[in-house]
Protein backbone atom coordinates (compact mmCIF):
# COMPACT_ATOMS: atom_id res chain seq x y z
CA UNK A 1 0.00 0.00 0.00
CA UNK A 2 2.66 2.41 -1.08
CA UNK A 3 0.66 3.86 -3.76
CA UNK A 4 -2.45 5.66 -1.96
CA UNK A 5 -4.29 8.22 -4.22
CA UNK A 6 -4.50 11.52 -2.72
CA UNK A 7 -8.41 12.52 -2.22
CA UNK A 8 -9.83 16.15 -2.94
CA UNK A 9 -13.12 17.20 -2.05
CA UNK A 10 -14.56 18.31 -5.48
CA UNK A 11 -15.45 22.42 -4.28
CA UNK A 12 -18.69 21.97 -6.43
CA UNK A 13 -20.70 18.89 -5.62
CA UNK A 14 -18.68 18.05 -2.30
CA UNK A 15 -17.66 14.64 -3.91
CA UNK A 16 -14.74 12.59 -3.28
CA UNK A 17 -12.25 13.25 -6.01
CA UNK A 18 -8.42 11.37 -6.53
CA UNK A 19 -6.18 14.12 -7.26
CA UNK A 20 -3.87 12.07 -10.03
CA UNK A 21 -3.09 13.05 -13.72
CA UNK A 22 -5.41 11.52 -15.18
CA UNK A 23 -7.83 13.56 -13.96
CA UNK A 24 -7.41 16.57 -15.78
CA UNK A 25 -10.77 18.16 -14.23
CA UNK A 26 -8.94 18.42 -10.56
CA UNK A 27 -10.04 19.90 -8.15
CA UNK A 28 -13.16 19.18 -9.64
CA UNK A 29 -14.53 15.56 -10.34
CA UNK A 30 -15.66 16.43 -13.25
CA UNK A 31 -16.10 18.71 -16.35
CA UNK A 32 -19.23 19.64 -15.44
CA UNK A 33 -18.49 20.60 -12.11
CA UNK A 34 -15.68 22.15 -13.25
CA UNK A 35 -17.90 24.43 -16.10
CA UNK A 36 -20.51 25.29 -13.20
CA UNK A 37 -17.34 26.83 -11.25
CA UNK A 38 -16.06 29.05 -14.01
CA UNK A 39 -19.68 29.70 -15.35
CA UNK A 40 -20.42 31.28 -11.65
CA UNK A 41 -16.95 33.01 -11.83
CA UNK A 42 -17.77 34.63 -14.89
CA UNK A 43 -21.38 35.80 -14.27
CA UNK A 44 -19.77 37.12 -11.25
CA UNK A 45 -17.45 39.29 -12.69
CA UNK A 46 -19.56 40.65 -15.63
CA UNK A 47 -21.73 41.84 -13.10
CA UNK A 48 -19.63 44.26 -11.20
CA UNK A 49 -18.54 45.41 -14.50
CA UNK A 50 -22.05 46.28 -15.69
CA UNK A 51 -22.63 48.58 -12.50
CA UNK A 52 -21.33 51.80 -14.15
CA UNK A 53 -23.44 51.48 -17.20
CA UNK A 54 -25.72 54.88 -16.21
CA UNK A 55 -28.92 55.23 -17.88
CA UNK A 56 -28.39 58.69 -18.23
CA UNK A 57 -25.76 58.36 -20.43
CA UNK A 58 -27.70 59.54 -23.72
CA UNK A 59 -28.77 62.86 -22.09
CA UNK A 60 -27.81 66.11 -24.01
CA UNK A 61 -28.89 64.75 -27.13
CA UNK A 62 -33.20 65.56 -27.06
CA UNK A 63 -34.65 66.53 -29.76
CA UNK A 64 -36.67 69.42 -28.46
ZN1 LIG B 1 -18.12 17.60 -8.68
Amino acid sequence: MSEKPLIVVCPQCRSSVEWKPENRYRPFCSERCKMIDLGQWASESYRMAAVEISPDSESGAYPE
